[in-house]
């Protein structure tokens, strides 16, 4: 650990931001650590305000990254509340809109992402909302319970689970989006359908290749009209279609930006002592040979951790593979790699009875793979995909044969 490192300031409130915390603490670091984040609460992990907190099925208790009182048992700052305002990079000092200058030695950038909205109507309605934070997902949690029919933009991952807990929780819920079908971009028609499906089979009414043109409505949400000229009535109008990276900050301080701060594989930016994780962070991937910037909550919570080696100049490279994982209704899936264009899917069981592996393959090679509604077989895929070798696409079909025949380690 270097002995120039007094202080090190940590900006953003999410999982990356509270990891990286808690891991210069967890290696021994004992000079000042200030987190400070917009919120008005100690950072929580996302993927239950989509889900489980939604329903009810988790507390809130239990979505808190931290104990309430570990930040104060940890000598942390945690400034909730205020924000960054400007990063002076030639002094090391960040501003805060609550106006301080604060010293750094070692800066993170954990400043993650803000949900894309739409403008559906010339004058504020109620019952048009977002899904980001605790806030969001607490007052969504009441509406839903409230509501008889809910309109959900954006058949993504937000769209997906909060019709999953909509009709869980009895809401009618009409799904649009201006692509064919849901998840389309990050699984293809293939396994997109499978999810089509499945909230057909919930009775969603799914409408893709429709935008939603106006919302109309006195002070709250009443209908929507769609593209094709149809109206919707409607109490409650979700926004999921997709979130930006916040790179203000680095782009202020001429940090190196595209579509996410440009980091190298020890996450640290041009300048070497300001690191970047998490949403924000556009990382350069050892094993894949490019800069992904990866919007999910494994992301977050292993780059914040090697963030915290980082801060104290450990120099460690990140090279884990993307992975994920959703629930709707009685469908579980968990999804690792990184597939942007791809040859081919295989799929291993049976996706229409929602119990099996798919496989992205380009050039004979699996680049991705998701399981659903089968466990504990993550590490096989994983390996398969770092094996690089290419397979025999029938074989690989075949769940006679266990995948490590098919990439011995
Ligand atoms: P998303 O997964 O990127 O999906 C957004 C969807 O909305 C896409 O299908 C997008 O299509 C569509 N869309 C864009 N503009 C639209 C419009 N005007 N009308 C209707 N649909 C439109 O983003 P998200 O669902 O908003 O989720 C936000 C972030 O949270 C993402 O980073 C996501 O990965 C993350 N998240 C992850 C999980 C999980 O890991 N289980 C769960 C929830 C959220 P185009 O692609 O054409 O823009």
């Amino acid at each position: 650990m270097s002995d120039d490192i007094h202080d090190i300031v940590i900006v953003g409130g999410g999982l990356a931001a509270a990891k990286a915390a808690e891991t210069v603490r967890s290696d021994g670091f004992d000079g000042n650590v200030t987190v400070i984040t917009e919120e008005p609460e100690r950072p929580y992990e996302r993927p239950p305000l989509s889900k489980g907190f939604l329903t009810g099925d988790k507390t809130v208790d239990e979505v808190y990254v931290h104990d309430a009182d570990f930040y104060a048992q940890q000598n942390i700052a945690l400034r909730v509340g205020d924000a960054v305002t400007e990063l002076d990079t030639a002094s090391g000092e960040v501003l805060t809109r609550s106006g301080d200058r604060l010293p750094y030695d070692r800066l993170l950038l954990a400043t993650g992402a803000t949900p894309r909205r739409l403008s559906l109507s010339d004058r504020p309605l109620d019952g048009i909302v977002v899904l980001r934070t605790l806030a969001d997902s607490r007052r969504l949690a009441e509406r839903l319970r409230a509501v008889d029919h809910v309109t959900v933009v954006g058949a993504g991952w937000i769209g997906c689970e909060v019709a999953a807990a909509a009709r869980t929780l009895g809401a009618q819920v009409t799904m649009v989006d201006p692509l064919d079908v849901p998840l389309v971009r990050v699984l293809g028609a293939e396994v997109g359908r499978v999810f089509a499906d499945l909230h057909t089979d919930h009775d969603v009414d799914v409408r893709m290749g429709l935008g939603v043109d106006q919302a109309g409505g006195t002070d709250t949400v009443e209908q929507v009209t769609l593209t094709d000229g149809s109206t919707i009535d409607t109490q409650l109008v979700v926004v999921g279609i997709g979130v930006t990276p916040r790179v203000d900050l680095a782009e202020g301080a001429r940090l190196g930006v595209d579509d996410g701060i440009v980091v190298d594989q020890t996450l640290a930016t041009h300048d070497p002592r300001i690191l970047a994780a998490g949403d924000a962070a556009r990382a350069w991937h050892p094993s894949l040979g490019r800069h992904i910037r990866v919007e999910h909550w494994a992301n977050a919570l292993n780059q914040g951790q090697t963030a915290g080696h980082n801060l104290l100049g450990a120099g460690e490279s990140y090279d884990r593979l993307p992975y994920f994982f959703s629930d709707q209704y009685d469908l579980g899936m968990e999804y690792t790699g990184h597939a942007e264009d791809w040859d081919r899917v295989v799929f291993r069981g049976a996706p229409e009875r929602r119990e099996f592996l798919a496989f992205w393959l380009r050039d004979g090679r699996v680049i991705a793979g998701m399981n659903v509604n089968i466990w504990d077989v993550m590490d096989q895929i994983q390996t398969l995909i770092r094996s690089g070798v290419q397979v025999d696409p029938s074989r690989l079909a075949n769940p006679d044969i266990p995948l490590e025949q098919l990439a011995p380690r």
